[in-house]
């Protein structure tokens, strides 16, 4: 390729970045001319990007966020529209696009290869760690670390007040940042949409610790689920059944930030194999995590199927936090 583009979409994530990065920096090196797009498939469509040299890439790896923005843009949906993209590519000579985003931005990647023939590379960028085909995504680690850090603020004013919290973390429908987070903060309870919540056993067990004198505070981490307003439902039902919750939502706090070393790491590794991919003529893949080293997925995979919580993660979760 002379040319390739590179965008970021749908939610950020930290590491994004270091991403960006990692394929700007990586192209040069092969003497590819690489454009940034601005604002994912919405800037793609608005043909709004430009070349970016190493230095457009300085200063960045540390920064949460991404230089290039991100968008959610609808009209990707329509086949025409991505079309229109695959013309704007052409007509300014890219050869190949590199997409870094969650499962709906890798879908759009894959049909845009799959219905034009512009070849695409995706990044699993996103704090979900949802996605089919890696073990891993960019941002992940930091949004465990961050939420981590709340949580052990949180459990101190739990102590004090003899109170037991609900704290919801993100995570759409995987339980995968609870239960790393509910294990590092030694939650007394993680819940997470892969196992049903029994509302009545969880009541029965504060009062039951709240008797023994062992559990007059606590820490229940609860995944947020697929649909928004599980944990004030939550805090309802368990009020009618005569406990007294509190409730904190970690919202937005979980997704900002400096990406950790891991996701530095991480980020930069999967963006110089994208380009090592691309110039090995591959397309169609994400760059994934497997056994600890990078691999290529086929996109085809990554759409179709959906990345179950690891089963022994979990089990082992229970055995000590219920
Ligand atoms: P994420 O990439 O974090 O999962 P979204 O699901 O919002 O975030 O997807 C980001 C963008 O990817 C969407 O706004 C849209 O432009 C594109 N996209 C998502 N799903 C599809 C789809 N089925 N077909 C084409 N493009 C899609």
């Amino acid at each position: 390729f002379d040319s390739i583009a590179i965008m970021t979409s749908g939610g950020d994530a930290p590491g994004m970045n270091p991403a960006i990065r990692g394929v700007v920096r990586a192209a040069l090196s092969q003497g590819i001319k690489v454009y940034g797009i601005q604002r994912g498939y919405s800037g793609l469509i608005a043909d709004d990007m430009s070349t970016l040299q190493s230095g457009s890439v300085s200063n960045i790896v540390q920064r949460g966020g991404t230089v290039l923005k991100t968008d959610r843009c609808t009209a990707f949906k329509d086949p025409a529209v991505r079309a229109a993209a695959a013309e704007i590519l052409r007509r300014r000579g890219i050869g190949a696009l590199v997409v870094i985003g969650g499962d709906g931005s890798l879908t759009g990647a894959h049909l845009l290869q799959q219905e034009t023939g512009i070849p695409v590379i995706g990044i699993p960028g996103t704090i979900d760690n949802d996605i089919f085909g890696t073990e891993d995504t960019i941002g992940f680690d930091t949004a465990v670390n961050t939420a981590l850090e709340a949580i052990d603020r949180i459990r101190d004013t739990a102590t004090s007040h003899e109170r037991h919290f609900l704290v919801e973390v993100m995570g759409r429908a995987s339980g995968s940042i609870a239960i790393n987070v509910g294990m590092a903060a030694g939650a007394e309870m993680i819940l997470v949409p892969e196992r049903a919540i029994d509302v009545a056993a969880i009541s029965s067990e504060l009062a039951a610790s709240r008797r023994a004198g062992t559990g007059s505070s606590g820490i229940i981490v609860v995944a947020e689920g697929p649909t928004p307003g599980l944990t004030s439902r939550l805090a309802e039902q368990l009020r009618e059944q005569g406990q007294d919750p509190r409730v904190c939502i970690l919202g937005h706090i979980q997704r900002g930030g400096s990406p950790s070393g891991h996701d530095r790491v991480l980020a930069t590794c999967m963006g110089a194999m994208a380009v090592r991919y691309l110039c090995a003529g591959y397309s169609d893949i994400m760059v994934g995590v497997r056994d600890g080293s990078i691999i290529d997925v086929p996109l085809d995979d990554v759409i179709r199927f959906r990345k179950g919580l690891d089963p022994s993660l979990l089990d082992m979760a229970l055995q000590v936090h219920r």
